[in-house]
């Protein structure tokens, strides 16, 4: 897919997400909710929230 056929708002909305360094996790698990949302957070705890987030057992 070629991104700079994007919508510009589109293009505009990913960068502001890459600046915010924020992402949302949702746990996979069929008629779960459960989703994180975390920004500026160390790589290892980004790390620790996604596992948690995508693993249902833990929650
Ligand atoms: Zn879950």
């Amino acid at each position: 897919m070629n991104r700079s056929k994007l919508p510009l708002a589109d293009r505009i909305r990913d960068a502001l997400r890459l600046v915010a360094g924020r992402h949302t996790v949702r746990c996979p698990y069929p008629g779960c909710f459960i989703q994180i949302r975390y920004g500026f957070v160390t790589p290892d705890e980004a790390k620790r929230l996604t596992a948690l987030a995508v693993d249902h057992a833990h929650h």
